[in-house]
Protein backbone atom coordinates (compact mmCIF):
# COMPACT_ATOMS: atom_id res chain seq x y z
CA UNK A 1 0.00 0.00 0.00
CA UNK A 2 2.18 3.26 -1.34
CA UNK A 3 0.77 6.80 0.42
CA UNK A 4 3.20 8.64 -1.86
CA UNK A 5 4.91 8.02 -5.26
CA UNK A 6 7.88 10.45 -5.92
CA UNK A 7 9.12 10.96 -9.79
CA UNK A 8 12.40 12.68 -9.74
CA UNK A 9 15.39 11.61 -7.63
CA UNK A 10 17.16 15.33 -7.65
CA UNK A 11 17.42 17.19 -4.49
CA UNK A 12 13.42 18.42 -4.41
CA UNK A 13 12.69 14.32 -5.40
CA UNK A 14 14.76 13.27 -2.77
CA UNK A 15 13.51 15.69 -0.39
CA UNK A 16 10.26 15.07 -0.09
CA UNK A 17 10.25 11.32 -0.55
CA UNK A 18 12.61 11.43 2.91
CA UNK A 19 10.69 13.96 4.55
CA UNK A 20 7.44 11.69 3.60
CA UNK A 21 9.38 8.55 4.84
CA UNK A 22 10.55 10.32 7.90
CA UNK A 23 6.45 10.92 9.40
CA UNK A 24 6.06 7.15 8.09
CA UNK A 25 4.38 7.52 5.14
CA UNK A 26 4.85 4.21 2.76
CA UNK A 27 6.94 6.27 -0.06
CA UNK A 28 8.44 5.11 -3.34
CA UNK A 29 10.86 7.15 -5.49
CA UNK A 30 11.56 6.62 -9.08
CA UNK A 31 13.74 7.86 -11.91
CA UNK A 32 15.14 6.68 -14.90
CA UNK A 33 18.81 6.73 -13.18
CA UNK A 34 18.38 6.94 -9.42
CA UNK A 35 21.82 6.90 -8.30
CA UNK A 36 22.94 9.11 -10.93
CA UNK A 37 25.22 11.46 -8.80
CA UNK A 38 24.02 15.71 -9.02
CA UNK A 39 26.56 17.42 -11.01
CA UNK A 40 25.59 21.16 -10.73
CA UNK A 41 27.06 23.42 -8.49
CA UNK A 42 23.87 24.20 -5.74
CA UNK A 43 24.33 27.48 -4.24
CA UNK A 44 22.34 28.61 -1.45
CA UNK A 45 22.47 31.85 1.04
CA UNK A 46 23.13 30.05 4.50
CA UNK A 47 20.24 31.20 6.30
CA UNK A 48 18.01 30.04 3.97
CA UNK A 49 19.15 26.71 4.85
CA UNK A 50 17.44 23.82 7.33
CA UNK A 51 19.34 23.84 10.26
CA UNK A 52 19.36 20.45 9.68
CA UNK A 53 21.30 20.62 6.64
CA UNK A 54 24.00 23.21 7.26
CA UNK A 55 26.11 20.06 7.77
CA UNK A 56 26.00 19.75 4.01
CA UNK A 57 27.81 22.71 2.89
CA UNK A 58 31.15 22.60 1.17
CA UNK A 59 32.26 25.76 1.35
CA UNK A 60 31.23 29.51 1.37
CA UNK A 61 32.00 32.96 2.35
CA UNK A 62 31.25 36.46 2.87
CA UNK A 63 30.90 38.46 -0.29
CA UNK A 64 30.04 41.69 -2.29
CA UNK A 65 27.67 42.14 -5.39
CA UNK A 66 28.99 44.73 -8.04
CA UNK A 67 26.86 46.89 -10.17
CA UNK A 68 29.19 49.33 -11.40
CA UNK A 69 29.94 49.44 -7.63
CA UNK A 70 31.17 47.01 -4.85
CA UNK A 71 28.25 46.16 -2.17
CA UNK A 72 28.84 44.01 0.80
CA UNK A 73 26.33 40.79 0.99
CA UNK A 74 26.35 40.60 4.38
CA UNK A 75 24.92 37.12 4.41
CA UNK A 76 27.21 34.07 4.33
CA UNK A 77 26.79 32.36 0.73
CA UNK A 78 27.25 28.21 0.46
CA UNK A 79 27.98 26.12 -2.23
CA UNK A 80 26.83 22.72 -1.19
CA UNK A 81 28.33 19.26 -1.41
CA UNK A 82 26.13 17.77 -3.39
CA UNK A 83 27.11 14.27 -1.88
CA UNK A 84 26.72 15.13 1.61
CA UNK A 85 23.54 15.99 0.50
CA UNK A 86 22.72 13.41 -1.09
CA UNK A 87 23.16 11.83 2.13
CA UNK A 88 21.39 13.38 4.51
CA UNK A 89 18.30 13.21 2.09
CA UNK A 90 18.38 9.81 1.52
CA UNK A 91 16.55 7.78 4.11
CA UNK A 92 16.18 3.82 4.27
CA UNK A 93 12.26 4.37 4.69
CA UNK A 94 12.27 4.85 0.92
CA UNK A 95 11.50 1.97 -1.95
CA UNK A 96 13.67 3.24 -4.87
CA UNK A 97 12.75 2.04 -8.16
CA UNK A 98 14.28 2.80 -11.78
CA UNK A 99 12.41 3.62 -14.12
CA UNK A 100 10.05 6.35 -15.95
CA UNK A 101 6.99 7.71 -14.36
CA UNK A 102 4.32 8.73 -17.07
CA UNK A 103 1.07 11.31 -16.95
CA UNK A 104 -1.61 9.18 -15.30
CA UNK A 105 0.62 6.44 -13.35
CA UNK A 106 0.33 6.26 -9.79
CA UNK A 107 1.11 2.79 -8.79
CA UNK A 108 -1.29 2.78 -6.55
CA UNK A 109 -0.37 5.80 -4.70
CA UNK A 110 -2.52 8.12 -2.87
CA UNK A 111 -0.53 11.12 -3.78
CA UNK A 112 1.87 11.41 -6.78
CA UNK A 113 4.45 14.13 -6.38
CA UNK A 114 6.06 15.41 -10.11
CA UNK A 115 9.69 16.71 -8.95
CA UNK A 116 10.75 16.03 -12.55
CA UNK A 117 12.97 19.10 -12.70
CA UNK A 118 11.41 21.82 -15.54
CA UNK A 119 10.28 19.03 -17.83
CA UNK A 120 7.26 18.32 -15.23
CA UNK A 121 6.76 14.94 -16.90
CA UNK A 122 3.61 14.40 -15.03
CA UNK A 123 1.72 17.68 -15.25
CA UNK A 124 3.12 19.05 -18.34
CA UNK A 125 1.85 22.49 -19.36
CA UNK A 126 2.41 24.56 -22.77
CA UNK A 127 3.97 28.11 -22.81
CA UNK A 128 2.51 31.18 -24.62
CA UNK A 129 5.82 32.47 -25.58
CA UNK A 130 9.56 31.25 -25.71
CA UNK A 131 11.24 30.30 -22.36
CA UNK A 132 12.98 32.34 -20.71
CA UNK A 133 16.49 30.97 -19.24
CA UNK A 134 19.34 31.31 -17.49
CA UNK A 135 22.46 30.38 -19.11
CA UNK A 136 26.30 29.83 -17.79
CA UNK A 137 29.45 28.82 -18.68
CA UNK A 138 32.23 28.09 -16.02
CA UNK A 139 35.97 26.89 -14.85
CA UNK A 140 37.15 25.70 -11.93
CA UNK A 141 40.49 27.56 -11.37
CA UNK A 142 43.12 27.70 -7.82
CA UNK A 143 41.80 30.29 -5.50
CA UNK A 144 45.14 31.92 -5.91
CA UNK A 145 44.99 31.96 -9.56
CA UNK A 146 41.09 33.43 -9.30
CA UNK A 147 42.51 36.01 -6.40
CA UNK A 148 42.60 38.83 -8.71
CA UNK A 149 38.84 38.49 -9.37
CA UNK A 150 37.58 36.94 -6.08
CA UNK A 151 39.48 37.41 -2.73
CA UNK A 152 40.57 34.13 -1.35
CA UNK A 153 37.85 33.15 1.31
CA UNK A 154 34.88 35.27 -0.53
CA UNK A 155 32.46 35.04 -3.07
CA UNK A 156 31.72 37.48 -6.14
CA UNK A 157 27.82 36.99 -5.85
CA UNK A 158 27.59 38.98 -9.67
CA UNK A 159 29.79 41.69 -11.26
CA UNK A 160 28.03 42.76 -14.00
CA UNK A 161 30.85 45.66 -14.86
CA UNK A 162 31.29 44.82 -18.87
CA UNK A 163 35.21 43.47 -18.35
CA UNK A 164 34.19 40.59 -21.28
CA UNK A 165 34.92 43.67 -23.51
CA UNK A 166 31.57 42.99 -25.45
CA UNK A 167 28.01 44.98 -26.34
CA UNK A 168 24.75 43.69 -25.95
CA UNK A 169 23.10 41.44 -23.57
CA UNK A 170 24.24 41.88 -20.13
CA UNK A 171 26.48 38.94 -18.24
CA UNK A 172 28.10 39.34 -15.01
CA UNK A 173 31.02 36.93 -13.33
CA UNK A 174 29.90 34.82 -10.33
CA UNK A 175 33.22 33.53 -8.75
CA UNK A 176 32.52 31.06 -5.46
CA UNK A 177 34.96 28.20 -3.86
CA UNK A 178 33.94 25.13 -4.49
CA UNK A 179 36.02 23.14 -2.89
CA UNK A 180 39.60 23.78 -0.44
CA UNK A 181 41.39 26.42 -2.98
CA UNK A 182 39.26 25.57 -5.84
CA UNK A 183 37.25 28.81 -7.53
CA UNK A 184 34.25 28.62 -9.99
CA UNK A 185 34.37 31.38 -12.19
CA UNK A 186 31.45 31.86 -14.00
CA UNK A 187 30.28 34.10 -16.78
CA UNK A 188 26.55 34.27 -16.40
CA UNK A 189 23.53 35.97 -18.30
CA UNK A 190 20.97 35.74 -15.24
CA UNK A 191 17.84 35.30 -17.59
CA UNK A 192 17.01 35.82 -21.77
CA UNK A 193 14.53 34.66 -24.02
CA UNK A 194 16.24 32.64 -25.02
CA UNK A 195 19.03 31.86 -23.14
CA UNK A 196 22.08 33.55 -24.04
CA UNK A 197 24.02 31.17 -26.87
CA UNK A 198 27.08 29.31 -24.25
CA UNK A 199 29.42 29.84 -27.39
CA UNK A 200 28.93 33.68 -26.31
CA UNK A 201 29.40 33.16 -22.54
CA UNK A 202 32.22 31.10 -23.46
CA UNK A 203 34.20 33.53 -25.33
CA UNK A 204 33.05 36.52 -22.38
CA UNK A 205 34.49 34.10 -19.59
CA UNK A 206 37.85 33.39 -21.44
CA UNK A 207 38.37 37.70 -22.37
CA UNK A 208 37.64 38.79 -18.89
CA UNK A 209 39.79 35.62 -17.65
CA UNK A 210 42.73 37.07 -19.92
CA UNK A 211 42.65 40.45 -18.92
CA UNK A 212 43.98 39.22 -15.07
CA UNK A 213 46.61 36.63 -16.83
CA UNK A 214 43.90 33.62 -16.22
CA UNK A 215 44.05 30.82 -19.32
CA UNK A 216 40.84 29.00 -19.04
CA UNK A 217 42.52 26.55 -21.57
CA UNK A 218 40.79 22.89 -22.30
CA UNK A 219 39.40 22.78 -18.38
CA UNK A 220 36.07 20.85 -17.94
CA UNK A 221 33.41 23.83 -18.12
CA UNK A 222 30.28 23.43 -16.21
CA UNK A 223 27.87 24.34 -18.80
CA UNK A 224 24.01 25.65 -17.00
CA UNK A 225 21.14 26.07 -18.83
CA UNK A 226 17.62 26.04 -17.42
CA UNK A 227 14.42 27.90 -17.50
CA UNK A 228 13.36 30.31 -15.09
CA UNK A 229 9.45 31.02 -16.20
CA UNK A 230 8.34 27.57 -15.84
CA UNK A 231 4.75 28.45 -16.31
CA UNK A 232 2.15 27.31 -13.27
CA UNK A 233 0.85 23.84 -13.82
CA UNK A 234 -2.42 24.18 -16.24
CA UNK A 235 -5.54 25.01 -14.42
CA UNK A 236 -7.24 22.11 -15.09
CA UNK A 237 -4.59 19.79 -12.94
CA UNK A 238 -4.58 21.93 -9.59
CA UNK A 239 -5.60 20.42 -6.47
CA UNK A 240 -5.66 17.38 -8.43
CA UNK A 241 -3.65 14.02 -7.35
CA UNK A 242 -0.35 14.86 -9.32
CA UNK A 243 1.12 17.48 -7.03
CA UNK A 244 4.38 19.19 -8.40
CA UNK A 245 7.34 19.99 -6.77
CA UNK A 246 10.98 21.61 -6.82
CA UNK A 247 11.80 23.35 -10.40
CA UNK A 248 8.83 21.37 -11.71
CA UNK A 249 6.49 23.41 -9.33
CA UNK A 250 8.08 25.82 -10.29
CA UNK A 251 10.11 26.86 -7.07
CA UNK A 252 12.45 28.30 -9.57
CA UNK A 253 12.77 32.25 -8.18
CA UNK A 254 12.36 34.09 -11.51
CA UNK A 255 14.68 36.40 -10.81
CA UNK A 256 17.79 34.67 -9.45
CA UNK A 257 17.82 30.85 -10.80
CA UNK A 258 17.50 29.67 -7.27
CA UNK A 259 15.48 26.20 -6.13
CA UNK A 260 17.18 24.12 -4.53
CA UNK A 261 16.71 25.80 -0.75
CA UNK A 262 13.44 26.48 -1.68
CA UNK A 263 12.48 23.18 -1.78
CA UNK A 264 14.62 21.92 0.58
CA UNK A 265 12.53 23.93 3.64
CA UNK A 266 9.64 23.28 1.84
CA UNK A 267 9.63 19.38 2.20
CA UNK A 268 8.90 18.81 5.67
CA UNK A 269 5.92 21.14 5.61
CA UNK A 270 4.69 19.37 2.44
CA UNK A 271 5.41 16.01 3.58
CA UNK A 272 3.01 16.98 7.06
CA UNK A 273 0.49 17.97 4.87
CA UNK A 274 -0.02 14.76 3.02
CA UNK A 275 0.35 12.89 6.45
CA UNK A 276 -2.27 15.09 7.82
CA UNK A 277 -5.17 14.50 5.19
CA UNK A 278 -4.19 10.61 4.41
CA UNK A 279 -5.82 8.23 6.22
CA UNK A 280 -3.38 5.40 6.79
CA UNK A 281 -5.19 3.28 9.00
CA UNK A 282 -6.88 0.98 7.25
CA UNK A 283 -6.06 -0.42 3.93
CA UNK A 284 -6.46 1.36 0.66
CA UNK A 285 -10.27 0.51 -0.02
CA UNK A 286 -10.67 2.25 3.51
CA UNK A 287 -9.23 5.52 2.48
CA UNK A 288 -12.20 7.22 1.28
CA UNK A 289 -11.80 10.45 0.13
CA UNK A 290 -8.67 11.20 1.89
CA UNK A 291 -5.88 10.88 -0.49
CA UNK A 292 -8.07 14.00 -2.48
CA UNK A 293 -7.98 15.93 0.57
CA UNK A 294 -4.68 15.28 1.00
CA UNK A 295 -3.57 16.17 -2.45
CA UNK A 296 -5.76 19.39 -1.87
CA UNK A 297 -3.72 20.00 1.17
CA UNK A 298 -0.48 19.64 -0.83
CA UNK A 299 -1.32 21.92 -3.43
CA UNK A 300 -2.26 24.71 -0.96
CA UNK A 301 1.33 24.22 0.94
CA UNK A 302 3.07 24.54 -2.48
CA UNK A 303 1.16 27.08 -3.71
CA UNK A 304 -0.59 28.81 -0.96
CA UNK A 305 -2.07 32.43 -2.35
CA UNK A 306 0.13 34.11 -0.85
CA UNK A 307 3.17 32.15 -2.59
CA UNK A 308 1.07 32.83 -5.59
CA UNK A 309 1.01 36.31 -5.13
CA UNK A 310 4.55 36.34 -4.45
CA UNK A 311 5.42 34.54 -7.68
CA UNK A 312 3.21 36.66 -9.52
CA UNK A 313 5.31 40.02 -8.94
CA UNK A 314 8.77 37.83 -9.37
CA UNK A 315 7.49 36.75 -12.40
CA UNK A 316 6.52 40.68 -13.57
CA UNK A 317 10.48 42.07 -12.41
CA UNK A 318 11.66 39.02 -14.48
CA UNK A 319 9.56 40.90 -16.88
CA UNK A 320 11.00 44.58 -16.56
CA UNK A 321 14.47 43.10 -16.03
CA UNK A 322 14.07 40.93 -19.63
CA UNK A 323 12.90 44.22 -21.78
CA UNK A 324 15.52 46.56 -19.52
CA UNK A 325 17.88 48.40 -21.55
CA UNK A 326 21.33 46.47 -21.08
CA UNK A 327 23.29 49.83 -20.01
CA UNK A 328 20.49 50.34 -17.05
CA UNK A 329 20.95 46.73 -16.01
CA UNK A 330 23.66 47.41 -13.89
CA UNK A 331 22.62 50.59 -12.34
CA UNK A 332 19.56 48.63 -11.29
CA UNK A 333 21.86 46.02 -9.63
CA UNK A 334 23.90 49.10 -7.89
CA UNK A 335 20.74 50.00 -6.37
CA UNK A 336 18.92 46.72 -5.81
CA UNK A 337 22.27 45.65 -3.90
CA UNK A 338 22.31 49.37 -2.23
CA UNK A 339 19.03 48.22 -0.44
CA UNK A 340 18.90 47.36 3.39
CA UNK A 341 19.10 44.18 4.07
CA UNK A 342 15.66 43.52 4.94
CA UNK A 343 14.32 44.16 1.71
CA UNK A 344 17.26 42.60 -0.46
CA UNK A 345 16.54 39.07 1.83
CA UNK A 346 12.64 39.72 1.37
CA UNK A 347 13.28 39.63 -2.43
CA UNK A 348 15.55 37.26 -2.96
CA UNK A 349 14.52 34.66 -0.26
CA UNK A 350 10.48 35.09 0.92
CA UNK A 351 8.58 32.69 -1.05
CA UNK A 352 5.28 33.63 0.98
CA UNK A 353 6.15 37.11 1.96
CA UNK A 354 4.32 39.41 0.07
CA UNK A 355 4.32 42.10 2.22
CA UNK A 356 8.13 42.31 2.70
CA UNK A 357 8.33 41.52 -1.25
CA UNK A 358 5.64 44.91 -1.90
CA UNK A 359 7.64 46.86 0.63
CA UNK A 360 11.36 45.62 -1.29
CA UNK A 361 9.85 46.35 -4.34
CA UNK A 362 8.61 49.92 -3.14
CA UNK A 363 11.69 50.78 -1.51
CA UNK A 364 13.54 49.92 -5.13
CA UNK A 365 11.16 52.06 -7.06
CA UNK A 366 11.83 54.82 -4.46
CA UNK A 367 16.02 54.85 -4.72
CA UNK A 368 15.82 54.13 -8.30
CA UNK A 369 16.86 57.09 -10.88
CA UNK A 370 14.19 58.15 -12.99
CA UNK A 371 15.29 56.51 -16.33
CA UNK A 372 14.98 53.35 -14.50
CA UNK A 373 11.66 53.77 -12.75
CA UNK A 374 10.10 54.64 -15.70
CA UNK A 375 10.67 51.67 -17.27
CA UNK A 376 9.30 50.01 -14.17
CA UNK A 377 6.29 51.82 -14.26
CA UNK A 378 6.03 51.18 -17.91
CA UNK A 379 6.66 46.83 -17.01
CA UNK A 380 3.69 46.95 -14.60
CA UNK A 381 5.68 47.73 -11.60
CA UNK A 382 4.30 50.69 -10.17
CA UNK A 383 5.09 50.78 -6.49
CA UNK A 384 3.94 54.68 -5.57
CA UNK A 385 0.83 52.69 -4.26
CA UNK A 386 1.63 49.24 -3.52
CA UNK A 387 0.22 46.33 -4.99
CA UNK A 388 -2.99 44.29 -4.45
CA UNK A 389 -2.77 40.62 -3.30
CA UNK A 390 -5.46 39.74 -5.76
CA UNK A 391 -3.97 41.59 -8.85
CA UNK A 392 -0.42 39.94 -7.67
CA UNK A 393 -2.32 36.41 -7.58
CA UNK A 394 -3.63 37.09 -11.27
CA UNK A 395 -0.41 38.47 -12.27
CA UNK A 396 0.58 34.50 -11.54
CA UNK A 397 -2.23 32.80 -13.17
C1 LIG B 1 24.20 23.73 -13.86
C2 LIG B 1 23.07 24.24 -12.98
C3 LIG B 1 23.38 24.98 -11.84
C4 LIG B 1 22.36 25.39 -10.98
N1 LIG B 1 22.69 26.08 -9.86
C5 LIG B 1 21.75 26.34 -8.95
C6 LIG B 1 22.10 26.92 -7.69
O1 LIG B 1 23.24 27.31 -7.48
N2 LIG B 1 21.13 27.09 -6.76
C7 LIG B 1 19.84 26.72 -7.01
O2 LIG B 1 18.99 26.84 -6.12
N3 LIG B 1 19.48 26.22 -8.20
C8 LIG B 1 20.38 26.02 -9.18
N4 LIG B 1 20.02 25.49 -10.38
C9 LIG B 1 18.58 25.41 -10.75
C10 LIG B 1 17.77 24.29 -10.11
O3 LIG B 1 17.63 24.49 -8.76
C11 LIG B 1 18.29 22.92 -10.42
O4 LIG B 1 17.91 22.70 -11.76
C12 LIG B 1 17.83 21.74 -9.54
O5 LIG B 1 18.49 20.59 -10.01
C13 LIG B 1 16.34 21.48 -9.51
O6 LIG B 1 16.11 20.36 -8.67
P1 LIG B 1 14.89 19.37 -8.88
O7 LIG B 1 15.08 18.23 -7.95
O8 LIG B 1 13.61 20.12 -8.84
O9 LIG B 1 15.00 18.84 -10.40
P2 LIG B 1 16.19 18.05 -11.10
O10 LIG B 1 17.47 18.20 -10.37
O11 LIG B 1 16.14 18.46 -12.54
O12 LIG B 1 15.77 16.53 -10.97
C14 LIG B 1 14.70 15.99 -11.74
C15 LIG B 1 14.83 14.47 -11.74
O13 LIG B 1 13.65 13.94 -12.36
C16 LIG B 1 14.03 12.82 -13.15
N5 LIG B 1 12.97 12.58 -14.13
C17 LIG B 1 12.73 13.27 -15.28
N6 LIG B 1 11.65 12.75 -15.88
C18 LIG B 1 11.21 11.71 -15.11
C19 LIG B 1 10.10 10.80 -15.21
N7 LIG B 1 9.23 10.82 -16.24
N8 LIG B 1 9.94 9.89 -14.22
C20 LIG B 1 10.80 9.84 -13.18
N9 LIG B 1 11.85 10.67 -13.04
C21 LIG B 1 12.04 11.61 -13.99
C22 LIG B 1 15.37 13.23 -13.73
O14 LIG B 1 16.12 12.06 -14.10
C23 LIG B 1 16.02 13.96 -12.54
O15 LIG B 1 16.76 13.08 -11.74
C24 LIG B 1 20.99 25.08 -11.29
C25 LIG B 1 20.70 24.38 -12.45
C26 LIG B 1 21.71 23.97 -13.29
C27 LIG B 1 21.34 23.21 -14.54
Amino acid sequence: MTDVLVAGAGPAGWAIAGACAHLGLDTVLVDPTPDRPWRSTYGAWQGELPAGLVGTVATGGHGSAIGTVAHELGWYYTVLDNGALRAALVSPGVRVRTGQVRPGDSDGAAVVVDATGQRRALLGGARRQPAAEQTAVGVVVDAAVAAPLVEPGRVLFMDWRPRHGERGWPSFLYGVPVAAGRVLLEETSLARRPGLGLAVLRRRLRTRLARHGIEAGDRAEERVRFVVDTPLPPRRVRNGPVVPFGAAAPLIHPATGFSVAAALRLAPRLAAAVRDGLDTSGPDSHRGDSPARAAAAAWRTVWSRRALAVHGLRRTGLEALLAMPPQQVPEFFDVFFGLPERHRWAYLTAREDLVGLAGAMRALFAAAPWPLRRHLVLRGLDFRDGPSEPDAVKQAQ
